[in-house]
Protein backbone atom coordinates (compact mmCIF):
# COMPACT_ATOMS: atom_id res chain seq x y z
CA UNK A 1 0.00 0.00 0.00
CA UNK A 2 1.08 3.45 -1.19
CA UNK A 3 0.94 6.65 1.40
CA UNK A 4 1.46 10.08 0.95
CA UNK A 5 3.80 10.33 3.80
CA UNK A 6 5.92 8.19 1.14
CA UNK A 7 5.74 11.37 -1.13
CA UNK A 8 6.48 14.45 1.43
CA UNK A 9 7.00 18.24 -0.29
CA UNK A 10 10.66 19.35 0.67
CA UNK A 11 9.41 22.43 1.23
CA UNK A 12 6.71 24.66 3.15
CA UNK A 13 3.86 24.83 1.10
CA UNK A 14 4.28 28.73 0.98
CA UNK A 15 8.07 28.48 0.13
CA UNK A 16 7.08 28.64 -4.15
CA UNK A 17 5.51 31.74 -3.61
CA UNK A 18 4.36 34.01 -5.60
CA UNK A 19 5.14 31.95 -8.53
CA UNK A 20 3.02 28.82 -7.26
CA UNK A 21 0.61 29.28 -3.94
CA UNK A 22 0.46 27.61 -0.96
CA UNK A 23 -3.26 27.13 -2.09
CA UNK A 24 -2.08 25.36 -5.68
CA UNK A 25 0.28 22.83 -3.74
CA UNK A 26 -2.69 22.35 -1.05
CA UNK A 27 -4.50 21.11 -3.33
CA UNK A 28 -1.99 19.78 -5.68
CA UNK A 29 -0.33 17.55 -3.07
CA UNK A 30 -2.88 16.64 -0.77
CA UNK A 31 -5.60 16.54 -2.48
CA UNK A 32 -4.77 15.48 -6.04
CA UNK A 33 -1.83 13.30 -5.76
CA UNK A 34 -3.56 11.60 -2.26
CA UNK A 35 -6.41 10.69 -4.45
CA UNK A 36 -3.99 9.17 -7.21
CA UNK A 37 -2.64 7.13 -3.99
CA UNK A 38 -5.62 6.19 -2.79
CA UNK A 39 -7.43 5.35 -5.76
CA UNK A 40 -4.19 2.90 -6.64
CA UNK A 41 -4.66 1.55 -3.38
CA UNK A 42 -8.33 0.46 -4.09
CA UNK A 43 -7.84 -1.11 -7.46
CA UNK A 44 -4.90 -2.93 -6.66
CA UNK A 45 -5.73 -4.94 -3.21
CA UNK A 46 -5.97 -8.32 -3.71
CA UNK A 47 -4.71 -8.21 -7.51
CA UNK A 48 -1.13 -9.16 -8.37
CA UNK A 49 -0.20 -5.63 -8.38
CA UNK A 50 -0.20 -5.35 -4.58
CA UNK A 51 3.16 -6.91 -4.17
CA UNK A 52 4.49 -4.99 -6.55
CA UNK A 53 7.10 -1.81 -6.16
CA UNK A 54 5.54 1.67 -8.08
CA UNK A 55 7.92 1.40 -11.33
CA UNK A 56 6.74 -2.58 -11.38
CA UNK A 57 2.86 -1.93 -11.27
CA UNK A 58 3.71 1.27 -13.90
CA UNK A 59 5.75 -1.21 -16.45
CA UNK A 60 2.97 -4.30 -16.06
CA UNK A 61 -0.03 -2.53 -16.23
CA UNK A 62 1.04 -0.51 -19.63
CA UNK A 63 0.95 -3.61 -21.28
CA UNK A 64 -2.19 -5.09 -19.92
CA UNK A 65 -5.75 -4.09 -21.10
CA UNK A 66 -7.52 -4.78 -18.59
CA UNK A 67 -5.55 -2.44 -16.19
CA UNK A 68 -5.72 0.33 -17.20
CA UNK A 69 -7.29 2.30 -14.71
CA UNK A 70 -4.09 0.67 -12.12
CA UNK A 71 -1.73 2.64 -15.09
CA UNK A 72 -3.15 5.73 -14.98
CA UNK A 73 -3.45 5.97 -11.03
CA UNK A 74 0.28 4.38 -10.66
CA UNK A 75 1.53 6.83 -13.31
CA UNK A 76 -0.03 9.55 -12.04
CA UNK A 77 1.54 8.77 -8.53
CA UNK A 78 5.01 8.38 -9.92
CA UNK A 79 4.57 11.33 -12.29
CA UNK A 80 3.87 13.69 -9.29
CA UNK A 81 6.41 12.08 -6.96
CA UNK A 82 8.66 13.39 -9.64
CA UNK A 83 7.51 16.86 -10.00
CA UNK A 84 7.58 17.95 -6.78
CA UNK A 85 10.66 16.46 -6.00
CA UNK A 86 12.36 18.65 -8.70
CA UNK A 87 11.11 22.09 -7.29
CA UNK A 88 12.83 23.83 -4.92
CA UNK A 89 12.31 27.88 -4.54
CA UNK A 90 14.93 30.06 -6.35
CA UNK A 91 17.68 27.34 -4.60
CA UNK A 92 21.00 28.51 -5.65
CA UNK A 93 21.00 25.63 -7.80
CA UNK A 94 23.52 26.02 -11.21
CA UNK A 95 21.87 25.22 -14.70
CA UNK A 96 23.70 22.24 -15.85
CA UNK A 97 26.97 22.41 -17.83
CA UNK A 98 25.48 18.92 -19.48
CA UNK A 99 22.46 20.51 -20.43
CA UNK A 100 24.35 23.27 -22.34
CA UNK A 101 26.42 21.21 -23.96
CA UNK A 102 23.25 19.33 -25.18
CA UNK A 103 20.72 22.07 -26.07
CA UNK A 104 23.51 24.77 -27.12
CA UNK A 105 22.38 27.12 -24.09
CA UNK A 106 20.53 27.28 -21.04
CA UNK A 107 17.82 30.00 -23.01
CA UNK A 108 17.88 27.55 -26.13
CA UNK A 109 17.16 24.72 -23.85
CA UNK A 110 14.36 27.00 -21.78
CA UNK A 111 13.10 27.83 -25.27
CA UNK A 112 12.66 24.02 -26.28
CA UNK A 113 11.21 22.93 -23.09
CA UNK A 114 8.54 25.61 -23.25
CA UNK A 115 7.25 25.07 -26.91
CA UNK A 116 7.11 21.64 -26.03
CA UNK A 117 4.93 22.39 -22.93
CA UNK A 118 2.52 24.95 -24.53
CA UNK A 119 2.43 22.51 -27.52
CA UNK A 120 0.86 19.81 -25.48
CA UNK A 121 -2.96 19.53 -26.17
CA UNK A 122 -5.07 19.11 -23.39
CA UNK A 123 -3.63 17.29 -19.97
CA UNK A 124 -0.19 15.63 -19.92
CA UNK A 125 3.62 16.47 -18.94
CA UNK A 126 6.14 18.08 -20.14
CA UNK A 127 9.76 16.04 -19.63
CA UNK A 128 13.39 16.30 -20.05
CA UNK A 129 14.47 12.45 -20.03
CA UNK A 130 17.38 10.22 -20.40
CA UNK A 131 16.73 7.37 -23.51
CA UNK A 132 19.30 5.28 -23.72
CA UNK A 133 22.20 7.82 -23.11
CA UNK A 134 20.35 10.27 -25.13
CA UNK A 135 18.69 13.74 -23.54
CA UNK A 136 15.91 14.70 -25.17
CA UNK A 137 12.82 16.91 -24.42
CA UNK A 138 9.42 15.39 -24.58
CA UNK A 139 5.49 15.28 -23.71
CA UNK A 140 2.95 13.03 -22.56
CA UNK A 141 -0.62 12.73 -22.93
CA UNK A 142 -2.86 12.19 -19.52
CA UNK A 143 -1.16 9.93 -17.25
CA UNK A 144 1.56 8.66 -19.22
CA UNK A 145 5.23 8.51 -18.24
CA UNK A 146 8.64 7.96 -19.48
CA UNK A 147 8.71 5.23 -17.38
CA UNK A 148 6.34 3.15 -19.54
CA UNK A 149 8.48 3.46 -22.57
CA UNK A 150 11.97 2.55 -20.75
CA UNK A 151 13.06 6.08 -20.31
CA UNK A 152 14.65 7.58 -17.27
CA UNK A 153 13.54 11.44 -16.51
CA UNK A 154 15.58 13.93 -14.88
CA UNK A 155 12.61 16.65 -14.61
CA UNK A 156 8.84 16.76 -15.19
CA UNK A 157 6.53 19.74 -15.71
CA UNK A 158 2.59 18.94 -14.66
CA UNK A 159 0.40 20.83 -17.46
CA UNK A 160 -2.56 19.96 -16.91
CA UNK A 161 -4.69 22.55 -15.57
CA UNK A 162 -5.06 21.76 -11.95
CA UNK A 163 -1.42 22.87 -11.85
CA UNK A 164 -1.63 26.30 -13.08
CA UNK A 165 -5.56 27.42 -13.22
CA UNK A 166 -5.64 28.62 -9.34
CA UNK A 167 -2.62 30.68 -10.12
CA UNK A 168 -2.45 31.81 -13.73
CA UNK A 169 -5.99 30.66 -15.05
CA UNK A 170 -5.30 29.85 -18.53
CA UNK A 171 -1.98 31.84 -18.95
CA UNK A 172 0.12 28.26 -19.40
CA UNK A 173 3.08 29.88 -20.75
CA UNK A 174 3.70 32.27 -17.95
CA UNK A 175 3.41 29.29 -15.71
CA UNK A 176 6.42 27.37 -17.49
CA UNK A 177 8.32 30.50 -17.34
CA UNK A 178 8.04 31.09 -13.51
CA UNK A 179 8.73 27.30 -13.27
CA UNK A 180 11.97 27.11 -14.74
CA UNK A 181 13.33 30.73 -14.35
CA UNK A 182 12.46 30.25 -10.46
CA UNK A 183 11.08 26.89 -9.08
CA UNK A 184 13.45 24.07 -10.70
CA UNK A 185 16.15 22.31 -8.46
CA UNK A 186 18.71 22.03 -11.08
CA UNK A 187 20.63 19.93 -8.84
CA UNK A 188 17.98 17.46 -8.76
CA UNK A 189 17.97 17.68 -12.64
CA UNK A 190 21.25 17.36 -12.74
CA UNK A 191 21.64 13.98 -10.65
CA UNK A 192 19.66 12.47 -12.88
CA UNK A 193 21.15 13.10 -16.21
MN1 LIG B 1 -1.17 17.24 -11.33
Amino acid sequence: MFSLEEYPLGFEPSALEPYMSAATINFHHGKHLDTYIKNLNGLITGTDYEKLSLNEIIIKSASDDKAKKIFNNAAQVFNHGFFFASMARDNGSVFPEKLVKTFGSKENFFEEFKAAALGQFGSGWAWLVNDKGTLKIMTTSNADTPIAHGMKPALALDVWEHSYYLDYQNRRGDYIDAFLNHLVDWNFVAAHI
